[in-house]
C-alpha cells in the first residue's frame, strides 16, 4: 500500500510484553506504525513465560540493548506475585522487569498526560500537561522495617569501613514499629541531572520539592544536591532557554500545582512521586491516557505506557469478546520512541510520521470515537468503540491526510 516507507538507520528496542497490552502491542504495530515505517528494531519478548524460560536474562538483555541503542519501547508485563507463580507455574517470582530496568539504566522516570480537547481536567486551572520526574531508587522501596513490643529496641548504628562502630542512635523502646532506610548520593545525583536534562529538553520549568525543615539532612541532602549540580552545571544553560528551576517544600508545591496552569516538571522522590502521578493522573482524566519514559544519565530512553498489562480486559478477549481498551498511552511510548530515534539519527520524516501518529490520534478522539473508558470524561456526543475499530479509524484518518 505504502510504497515509500520511511526508512529508519538505527534499531529501536522493542521489549514486548504480557495480557491484553500484548494483544494490543501487536495491533498497533501491524496497523498503525509497519505499514508506513520500515521498522528496525531488536525484540525481546519481556512476556512472563519467556521471562521465566530465560531466568528473567531477557529483561537483562533488554536494558542492555537499550544501553547500546540508545532508544526503547516498552509494553506492559505483569509483575509477579504469588497468584501469578501458580497461574504460569513459574520457576521463581521474578523481580519487576520495570526495577531491573530501571536498576541498570539508573533512570528516572517522567510521565506526562495526552491531553485533549473535550476531556477536562478535573482541576479547572490546568491547561497545559504537568509531568512528573519520579526518583526510582530507594527510600521505603528499599527499606527494612520490623515492630518491635515487649521491652523489645531498636538503634540505628553506623559503622566505619573497617566495620568499627562510629555512633549509635537510639530508635525507639515503646511498643509499636521501626524502619530504616537508606539513599545514594550518586544515584541522587543522577536523579538531578536527568531532571535538569529534561526540563531543557522540554524547555519547561523544574520544581524539586522534599521535606528538608523535617528531614533536614536525609531530605535536606537531596535539597543540597540539587542546588550544587544546578549551580555547577546548569544555571547558563537553564538562562539561556529562559527556564527557572526552583526548589520548595512539598506541601507548598502541592499548593502551587493544583493553584497553577500546568506546564512545568515536578520533580518528586520516589514516595512522592508514586502517590502524586496517580493524582496527576487521575485529575486529567485517565491512567489509560499517561505517557511514561525512562530517562538516564547518560541519556538513554525507554518509552511506556503508564498502566497495567489491563488483566480484566484480557480475560473478557480470551472468552472471545472484543474489548474497549485504550491503546493511547502504548501509542505514545512507540511514537515517542520513534521520535527519539529520529531526532538522534536526523531522519526528519521519521519525526514527522511520529508527529502525525499523534496528532490523527487525538483527532479522532476530537471527533468524537473513542473507546469506553473515555465516553463519561468526554464533554461532546461520544461514540465509545472497541479497541480494534478504534484503531481502523486512526489508521483510515491517517490515509486519508495522505
Ligand atoms: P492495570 O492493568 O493498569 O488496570 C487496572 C484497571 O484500570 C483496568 O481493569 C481498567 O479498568 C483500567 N485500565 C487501565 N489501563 C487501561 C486501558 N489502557 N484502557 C482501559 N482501561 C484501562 O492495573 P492492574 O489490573 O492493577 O494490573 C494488571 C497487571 O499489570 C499486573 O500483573 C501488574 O503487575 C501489571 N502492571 C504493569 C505495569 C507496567 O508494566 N508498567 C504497571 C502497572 C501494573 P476497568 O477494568 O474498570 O475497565
Ligand atoms: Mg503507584
Amino acid at each position: 500500500m505504502h510504497l515509500n516507507k520511511i526508512k529508519m538507520t538505527t534499531p529501536i528496542v522493542e521489549m514486548d510484553g504480557d495480557e491484553m497490552t500484548r494483544i494490543i502491542w501487536k495491533m498497533i504495530k501491524e496497523t498503525l506504525i509497519e505499514p508506513y515505517v520500515e521498522l528496525k528494531s531488536e525484540y525481546y519478548d519481556l512476556g512472563l513465560e519467556k521471562r521465566d524460560e530465560t531466568n528473567d536474562q531477557i529483561t537483562i538483555d533488554s536494558a542492555e540493548a537499550t544501553k547500546k541503542y540508545g532508544v526503547a519501547v516498552k509494553c506492559a508485563t505483569i509483575t509477579p506475585n504469588a497468584q501469578r507463580v501458580e497461574e504460569y507455574n513459574l520457576k521463581e517470582m521474578w523481580k519487576s522487569p520495570n526495577a531491573t530496568i530501571r536498576g541498570i539504566l539508573d533512570g528516572t522516570v517522567f510521565r506526562a498526560p495526552v491531553l485533549v480537547k473535550g476531556i477536562n481536567p478535573i482541576v479547572g486551572g490546568w491547561k497545559k500537561p504537568i509531568i512528573i520526574a519520579r526518583h526510582a531508587y530507594g527510600d521505603i522501596y528499599n527499606a527494612v522495617e520490623s515492630r518491635i513490643s515487649g521491652g523489645e529496641s531498636a538503634e540505628l548504628v553506623i559503622k566505619d569501613k573497617d566495620g568499627k562502630v562510629k555512633c549509635t542512635t537510639k530508635i525507639s523502646a515503646e511498643d509499636g514499629v521501626v524502619l530504616g532506610m537508606h539513599n545514594k548520593d550518586k544515584s541522587i545525583e543522577s536523579f538531578a541531572r536527568a531532571c535538569f536534562n529534561y526540563a531543557l529538553d522540554r524547555k519547561m520549568p523544574l520544581y524539586f520539592a522534599a521535606k528538608d525543615t523535617i528531614s533536614k539532612i536525609y531530605d535536606g541532602r537531596f535539597k543540597q544536591i540539587f542546588e550544587e549540580i544546578f549551580n555547577k552545571e546548569y544555571k547558563a544553560k537553564f538562562e539561556k532557554a529562559n527556564i527557572e528551576y526552583m526548589y520548595t517544600l512539598i506541601d507548598d508545591a502541592v499548593a502551587r500545582i493544583i493553584r497553577s496552569e500546568g506546564g512545568i516538571i515536578w520533580a518528586c522522590k520516589n514516595y512522592d512521586g508514586d502517590v502524586m502521578s496517580d493524582m496527576v493522573a487521575t485529575a486529567y482524566g485517565s491512567l489509560a491516557m499517561m505517557s511514561s519514559v525512562l530517562v538516564s544519565p547518560d541519556g538513554k530512553f525507554e518509552y511506556e505506557a503508564a498502566h497495567g498489562t489491563v488483566t480484566r480486559h484480557y480475560y473478557k478477549y480470551l472468552k472471545g469478546e472484543q474489548t474497549s481498551t485504550n491503546p493511547v498511552a502504548t501509542i505514545f511510548a512507540w511514537t515517542g520512541a520513534l521520535k527519539k530515534r529520529g531526532e538522534l539519527d536526523k531522519l526528519p520524516d521519521l519525526c514527522a510520521f511520529a508527529d502525525k501518529l499523534e496528532k490523527t490520534t487525538l483527532a479522532v478522539i476530537e471527533g468524537g470515537v473513542m473507546t469506553k473508558d473515555l465516553v463519561p470524561l468526554y464533554s461532546g456526543k461520544a461514540r465509545g468503540v472497541s479497541s480494534k475499530e478504534f484503531l481502523a479509524e486512526i489508521q483510515k484518518q491517517m490515509t486519508i491526510d495522505e
